[in-house]
């Protein structure tokens, strides 16, 4: 018997780019490890390790953003800043996916728009810092990275090559787990009693929530009734929009050793007769504020992998540099393969945004345009820890929507740091958390986040902002 054979694939691949090409650039936030030999074999370990991802999953991410660059979905995008080896655990999981569909659901139902949601998770371990050391008890240390290069304790800050195999697996785990619940129906919309707020203080954000999963209950019992809910009707197993939903998975590609391991040529399914680059460790990767210099190590990583990225742009970004870096990373002008998230501050939006709309409408590229309130609102509270004020980030938030309709734009979704647990580190809110309170469960190892009934808060605003 004779079969066709298969062609080898054409190798797709942006000129002078290969997975390495970014050792050849200045790099910024790099880390020093004192081993080098003890590096390069993990990195050949990673490098053996499986996918955690896969093409068909990074192209319907890629297709989800076109759609919010051209106005027909939204995006959020939310989760820790700085995510630990201890949150791949069952409840913390469990307690983000929770918040994140619960923020979605109020989304769609204000934008009458499907919801793109992409968590920070299962990755979001590396972290870029103002400083390379700090004062501790009156002694100089390294400062934290991030759980993928040192510890916490200030008695482990030596950055261990071991801990970016951490990062794998603990990825690996947490993802699995996500996919597991989700195919088992944890976002299951026939099963409200996943969706109650039954914790939340403040009863008029209870009630509002309730109305909508009533009136969409009502709306699902008379589907069931007419026959047109697929899932009263099949086999049990049958995916649908009703019984699960996509979480994609990101974090900010820091540690481009890391980054290069999981770097694989692969088959595009969506041209068989291509190979492409992927990065196989996350489904969308974002380039920090601090780490997007034109000629710098991360954009030259980012502009070969076919996975949709982010750049942070803060109030330092030029409009012109951001066309520039526009043209290098999105050569082809593809709908949604960039995603601006600005992060300006509730007082430079004003100064910061109109221009950088302006730059890009007349370069042609078609990006998500994300709200990020949180990175240029940062303060210094009372008692002197890190925290963020709902006032800013609502202003911020607020104000971003009404400039991206007066210059003919649009904003196409929010990026928010957040936690699905009742931490204390942000000030206000329906709950209306004063600083005073915010030592009583003030638990993240880098930046203040919304927690549970604070991220609700936004969702609801952000809603009422969409209502059509
Ligand atoms: C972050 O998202 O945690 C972060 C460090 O943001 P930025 O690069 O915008 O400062
Ligand atoms: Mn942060």
């Amino acid at each position: 018997m004779t079969s066709t054979p298969v062609l080898p694939a054409d190798i797709s691949v942006a000129k002078g780019w290969a997975p390495d090409s970014w050792r050849t650039k200045p790099i910024l936030q790099d880390v020093d490890y004192p081993d080098q030999a003890h590096l390069d074999r993990v990195l050949e370990k990673l490098a053996r390790l499986p996918p955690m991802v896969v093409p068909g999953e990074i192209h319907r991410l890629r297709q989800q953003l076109a759609d919010v660059a051209l106005g027909k979905a939204f995006l959020l995008q939310g989760g820790d800043c700085a995510e630990l080896f201890d949150y791949c655990a069952q409840s913390p999981i469990e307690a983000k996916l929770k918040v994140l569909l619960q923020m979605s659901l109020v989304l769609i139902w204000g934008s009458r728009m499907p919801v793109v949601r992409i968590a920070r998770i299962a990755g979001q371990y590396a972290k870029p810092r103002s400083k390379p050391t700090e004062m501790h008890e009156g002694q100089e240390i390294l400062s934290y990275r991030g759980d993928n290069v040192n510890g916490y304790d200030p008695a482990d800050r030596n950055p261990d090559p071991e801990r970016l195999l951490g990062a794998y697996f603990h990825s690996a785990a947490t993802l699995n787990y996500v996919r597991s619940i989700l195919s088992e129906g944890f976002a299951d919309l026939h099963h409200p009693s996943n969706w109650n707020l039954h914790h939340v203080k403040s009863s008029t954000l209870r009630q509002e929530y309730q109305t909508i999963v009533d009136r969409l209950t009502d709306a699902l019992d008379f589907m069931k009734t007419i026959g047109a809910d697929p899932n009263a009707s099949s086999s049990s197993g049958i995916i649908n929009a009703l019984s699960t939903v996509d979480i994609f998975a990101s974090h900010e590609g820091l540690l481009l050793d890391y980054e290069q391991s999981l770097t694989r040529l692969l088959v595009d399914p969506t041209d068989p007769t291509r190979q492409k680059y992927y990065n196989v460790g996350t489904h969308f990767l974002w380039i920090g504020d601090r780490t997007r210099q034109l000629n710098g190590a991360h954009i030259e990583y980012f502009r070969g992998i076919e996975n949709p990225i982010g750049i942070k742009c803060g109030p330092s970004m030029k409009p012109d540099e951001l066309v520039a870096l526009l043209d290098v990373v999105d050569a082809d002008k593809q709908p949604g393969k960039v995603t601006l998230i600005t992060r300006y501050g509730a007082d430079q939006v004003d100064k910061c945004l109109p221009g950088h709309i302006k730059a890009v409408q007349q370069s042609g590229h078609i990006v998500v345009w994300a709200c990020d309130p949180m990175h240029g609102n940062t303060k210094q509270s009372v008692s002197g820890v890190k925290t963020r004020h709902l006032m800013d980030i609502t202003r911020e938030l607020s104000q971003a929507i009404r400039i991206h309709t007066q210059y003919g734009s649009h904003l196409g979704g929010v990026h928010l740091e957040l936690t699905g647990d009742r931490v204390t580190e942000c000030v206000g809110g329906s709950m209306e958390l004063l600083d005073a309170e915010l030592l009583e469960r003030y638990e993240t190892h880098c930046d203040p986040r919304l927690n549970y009934e604070q991220a609700l808060d936004m969702a609801f605003l952000i809603a009422k902002y969409q209502e059509k």
